[in-house]
């Protein structure tokens, strides 16, 4: 069974890991400033997940302004407005175009006013955002910007690296993200504004003890051996593991990393280059073949792009469940990726007004995920190309066009956490 994303971690990092646990120190500055001299950043912040760094910027940011409102698009991954409330921030969502998975931003321009506090240009699956122009939006207007490069560390756009350009920006570093170590996160704060805030509220959090780092380190190597394919239907089939689970909550800890943790990241540079370039293979051959096989699939694809995961539109909500259903069947890894948009998480309603998101929605019934990972052999393309030429062969036109529907499956998805 094929997992839908997996970062390995080479054992002899794990082994740094161990080691660590006894004589650690000032790892986590090495580290800090290899990502500092490899993304051009003012400073860096290592933390102990993407949602945690992202409650730490909104908290920084809120401390220098009387504005409230964080911008984010409708589709996107729950930790996100997680962060927000957790930062006793509102929630503002602003609709998403479904060809890009990026902002409409036409609509980003009526959504911000005088109360927004920044915006969060989103680069999903690798695809890099137009983050510039949402700087060309914001910056005239004193709001700041934050890059949600959660799902992107190591794609370029224009020539820049997803995560430099706006004022800040993140990558994280969880389960099934481009560069893992189990859990945690990199802020980048790029501008020199962004840089003295964040000092102030980094230098305040607390480490994250010795006991959680070796828990760490067990659950690494566990899914070291775990994420392989020929064991993934056992962890996948555990549910209080809580694997490919979306959820809203805020009872997350907001820690800073351990040198630990940070040891198991040695060699990141190239380990990064290498997930990544044998993550565009497998997504310029899946673009290929889909589009020999199966033209009916709309295949999102962007230059440079880290393909963290493969972004295809299918036909219809009904197309989508079946595909789901016999994907996890044959255990090939295509996933349905979050169940819902953000303005139907139920926490939020009351919070966010009652605005309408049709392409957020059109995304939820119609956007599945192919796996690019390294465990996908070039059979299992094959077979994956062959389901998706199948399902849309033998559904008559017109059949199933439910397009805005909300999502019942909204509790029971599957997908991958991300
Ligand atoms: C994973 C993710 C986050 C949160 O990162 P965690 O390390 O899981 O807390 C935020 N935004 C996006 C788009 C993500 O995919």
């Amino acid at each position: 069974m094929l997992p839908p994303t997996a970062a390995q971690v080479p054992p002899i990092a794990l082994w740094q890991g161990i080691c660590r646990l006894f004589d650690g120190k000032h790892v986590v500055e090495r580290f800090q400033s290899e990502i500092v001299s490899e993304f051009g950043a003012r400073r860096s912040y290592l933390l102990s997940s993407g949602k945690a760094a992202l409650t730490v910027i909104l908290s920084a940011l809120a401390r220098t302004s009387t504005r409230r409102k964080v911008v984010i698009p409708a589709y996107t991954c729950f930790s996100v407005p997680s962060a927000i409330v957790k930062a006793g921030l509102e929630v503002s969502l602003c609709d998403i175009n479904p060809a890009t998975l990026d902002f409409d931003h036409t609509l980003l321009e009526q959504t911000i006013d005088d109360q927004t506090l920044c915006v969060l240009p989103t680069h999903l699956f690798g695809m890099p955002a137009a983050v510039d122009t949402v700087m060309s939006i914001c910056k005239p207007r004193g709001i700041a910007v934050v890059e949600d490069a959660a799902q992107s560390m190591g794609a370029r756009s224009n020539g820049k690296w997803s995560g430099s350009v706006g004022d800040v920006g993140f990558f994280s570093l969880g389960r099934g993200k481009n560069l893992s170590c189990g859990h945690g996160a990199v802020i980048l704060a790029n501008s020199p504004d962004a840089a003295t805030i964040l000092d102030g509220e980094y230098g305040k959090l607390a480490e994250e003890s010795w006991f959680d780092a070796a828990r760490s380190i067990m659950e690494l190597a566990g899914t070291n051996v775990f994420i392989r394919p020929p064991l993934y239907w056992l962890p996948a089939g555990l549910p209080f593991l809580g694997l490919g689970e979306t959820r809203f909550y805020t009872d997350f800890s907001v820690r800073r990393m351990t040198d630990v943790l940070a040891s198991t990241l040695v060699g990141w540079r190239q380990r990064l280059e290498r997930l990544t370039q044998a993550r565009r293979e497998q997504a310029v051959g899946l673009i290929r073949q889909i589009r020999d096989t199966a033209p009916e699939v709309t295949v999102l694809s962007a230059e440079d792009a880290a393909y963290l995961r493969l972004p295809i539109l299918v036909r219809d909500r009904r197309v989508k469940e079946r595909l789901i259903a016999q994907s996890s069947e044959r255990g090939l890894g295509i996933s349905g990726c979050y169940p819902a948009a953000i303005h139907q998480i139920p926490q939020l309603q009351g919070l966010i007004g009652n605005g309408r998101y049709p392409g957020a929605d059109e995304v939820v019934n119609r956007l599945v995920t192919l796996p690019t990972h390294g465990f996908v052999r070039p059979g299992d393309q094959i077979r994956i190309c062959e389901l998706l030429r199948g399902l849309h062969a033998h559904e008559p036109i017109g059949v199933g066009m439910e397009m805005s529907s909300p999502s019942p499956i909204y509790q029971t998805s599957r997908g991958p956490r991300t």
